[in-house]
Formats: C-alpha cells, sequence, structure tokens
C-alpha cells in the first residue's frame, strides 16, 4: 500500500504533469514573470466559474483579506466580528491594521459562525463581519445577510477553505462562496481545493468601485503609474502560479467530486461508531471537503490520533488553540458571546486523511483501522 498522507500533491501532479509543465514552460519562455497574460486569463476564468464579475488575484488568501479590510476605510476602535474557531489569518489581519476583532462562537455541528450569536456581539463601533466557510461548506449566509442589513455592516467572505461550494437559498436560488457578500477572499496556498505550487489569492466582488479599489490597494495605491492614490501594498500573483491554476481550475470539480466520494465513505462507515460524530452536511450549502473533521467524544481525542499515527495514519487538529487564547491577540480582542462551543471543539476535533488521491486500498485500511480502536 501507498504511504497515507494528509493530501497528496505529488500524486496530483503527475496525472497532470503533462499539462503543467507546458504551462509553467510557457511562461519561463515568455519572459513576463510578473503580470503576465496569464494572471489575465486566470483572473477571467474564475469569474466565469465562481460567477463573480471581478476578480481581483493577490499574493495570498491572507493579504486578500487584508487588502479587503483595508478598502473599508475603517478607524481605529472600528470592530470586525470573526468566528472563534478558526485559522488565525482574518483576525490578524483586523488586528494588523489596529482595529478590534470581535470573537463570536461556532454552530456545535457546522463548524461555521453561530448567526444567532452575531446580534448580541454587535456593539455601536461594529462596522463588518467575516464570516469563514469552514471545511468546504458556507455559513449561513442567508440569516447573516438579513443581520447586517439591519445593521448596515460590510461582508468579507473568508473563503479560502470552500471554493466551489454553493448556497442554497429559500427562494430556491443559488450563488457559489465568496459570492454572497461585498467581498470574497480565497487561498490558492497548495493544501487548498484549488491550490497552486507557491502562494497565491484573490478577491471576488460584483461591485465595480470596489472592484478597483482593491486592485490599487494590492498595486501601491496607484490609480496609473507611478500616481499613487492611497496607501496600498503590493501583493501579486505570480505569472507562474497563475499558469499551474488555469490548468487546475478545469480539474477542480473532478477534485470536488473525489473528495466528496471520500467524505461519503467515511460516513457511511462511521455513522455507527457511538464515540464519534461525523461531519455535518448543512441543508443550505454543498460541501466540497476541504477537511474531513470528526468530533471524538469522551476526551478520546488525543488517545485516538496516537492510535492512528501508530497504525501510520496521519491526522490533524484543525485548531488546537482558540483564537481568544493565543498569545498574540491579548488585551486585542473583544469577546462578542460565549465561546464554549469553540473550546470544545479545540478539545475534540480530528482531521483524518482527505484528498483527491485515495485510493481504495489505502481508504480500507483507515476505515479497518478506525472501526477497530
Ligand atoms: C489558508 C487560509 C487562509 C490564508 O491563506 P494564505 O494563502 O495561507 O495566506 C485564510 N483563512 C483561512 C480560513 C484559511 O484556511
Amino acid at each position: 500500500m501507498k504511504p497515507i498522507q494528509m493530501v497528496d500533491l505529488t500524486t496530483q501532479y503527475l496525472r497532470m504533469q503533462a499539462e503543467i509543465d507546458e504551462a509553467v514552460l510557457h511562461v519561463l519562455r515568455s519572459g513576463q514573470y510578473i503580470n503576465g497574460k496569464a494572471v489575465d486569463l486566470f483572473a477571467d476564468s474564475l469569474a466565469q466559474y465562481t460567477g463573480s464579475p471581478y476578480v481581483i488575484p493577490c499574493a495570498n488568501g491572507t493579504d486578500a483579506l487584508q487588502i479587503a479590510l483595508m478598502s473599508l476605510d475603517l478607524r481605529p476602535a472600528d470592530e470586525v466580528i470573526v468566528p472563534a474557531f478558526n485559522y488565525i489569518a482574518a483576525a490578524e489581519a483586523i488586528a494588523l491594521l489596529g482595529l478590534t476583532p470581535v470573537l463570536v462562537d461556532v454552530h456545535p455541528q457546522t463548524f461555521t459562525i453561530d448567526v444567532q450569536k452575531i446580534e448580541e456581539s454587535i456593539s455601536s463601533n461594529t462596522k463588518a463581519i467575516i464570516p469563514v466557510h469552514l471545511f468546504g461548506q458556507t455559513a449561513d449566509m442567508e440569516t447573516l445577510m438579513r443581520i447586517v442589513q439591519k445593521y448596515h455592516l460590510t461582508v468579507i467572505e473568508d473563503n479560502a477553505q470552500s471554493i466551489g461550494a454553493s448556497y442554497l437559498f429559500s427562494d430556491g436560488s443559488r450563488k457559489q462562496a465568496g459570492t454572497i457578500g461585498n467581498i470574497g477572499t480565497l487561498s490558492f496556498f497548495p493544501t487548498k481545493n484549488l491550490g497552486g505550487y507557491g502562494d497565491g489569492g484573490a478577491m471576488l466582488t460584483n461591485n465595480e468601485s470596489i472592484a478597483k479599489k482593491l486592485k490599487k490597494l494590492a498595486s501601491h495605491g496607484q490609480s496609473e503609474k507611478y500616481k499613487h492614490e492611497f496607501i496600498g501594498c503590493n501583493s501579486r500573483l505570480d505569472t507562474i502560479q497563475a499558469a499551474i491554476l488555469q490548468v487546475k481550475l478545469s480539474y477542480l470539480d473532478e477534485f470536488i467530486a473525489a473528495r466528496k466520494k471520500v467524505a461519503d465513505t467515511y460516513t457511511n462507515e462511521f455513522k455507527w461508531i457511538d464515540w464519534l460524530e461525523t461531519p455535518a452536511i448543512a441543508n443550505y450549502s454543498t460541501h466540497v471537503f476541504h477537511q474531513y473533521t470528526i468530533q471524538v467524544k469522551d476526551g478520546k481525542r488525543d488517545d485516538l490520533q496516537q492510535y492512528l499515527q501508530s497504525k501510520n495514519i496521519p491526522s490533524m487538529v484543525y485548531y488546537p488553540m482558540p483564537l481568544q487564547n493565543q498569545p498574540a491577540f491579548r488585551n486585542k480582542i473583544r469577546t462578542g458571546s460565549a465561546l464554549s462551543v469553540t473550546e470544545k471543539l479545540c478539545r475534540s476535533v480530528l482531521s483524518l486523511p482527505m484528498h483527491t488521491e485515495l485510493d481504495d486500498e489505502q481508504m480500507t485500511y483507515i476505515i479497518d483501522t478506525i472501526k477497530q480502536y
């Protein structure tokens, strides 16, 4: 049996090698390493895929969040709501700009922001909210949009993990994750569902003037060459990465289907096990399974992880520490709601191997080993 990995980028690359190598060589021969043609082409393709009229590529998903926040012209003491059970990027970008992250608890089954706890977290300083579409499905955006309309908040969707997921509105219409709020952000970090072979990111918006501003901010605030309208930053998607992502975007639906197949197999086998809880799929969102994350009951999570490791099955804890406990955020955050679900999840979640290259033999081994625990 091939050794089991959390993600297997090499085997995936080998399946597309001819196309990827050709795309990279094309860039190398063109000499257009910065802002080459492939960057615009990829932005256009991504606009088509997501249904977002404007796509602004940038250097990584954290920059995308930072630039999106910069475009809002917020002032010190302004607050931005984020889920407490999350990767650090969104809260970090908020704090870096001198704003205050307001932490809100997440829903115990879907792991996304608990929309029932948003209103109690809003103060007169609250200006924006960053729902995070965690692990592959969206937050409850319809409820969230109703709340933000009432309080006039801006919505930045952190869609680093859920490109391709689609949200189902109660009127039956659908929108892709990242295209529902004012701005959506994407990461093309190699392990993401659409990953490059290096860093990359993008911002999505359906508003032309926001799009123009984001584009300027990502390019030193330039409105024309050597004329700087804003203090911006330097955040570009490499031409080589754009060329690679162009190839990989054509496989994205196939990748998502492969992940879903793994998830369905896991869930069918694990739903009978009483000491774990399989990931819930919200009725308002499709799930693209960036992670397959179980909850382990009875305080057995670390023990299970060690057992799996002894059987050469890797697993990861996303995320081990609630944001409110991070030393970097001491005196820099406000707690918007009780955060007991986040604390519990940090002790009980475990993400299992999830990628597009898991074969039947590996799946059977993982499933049998977990059943024997
Ligand atoms: C990966 C990730 C980011 C950051 O993306 P980078 O490209 O690594 O900067 C932001 N938010 C979430 C939820 C992520 O998973």
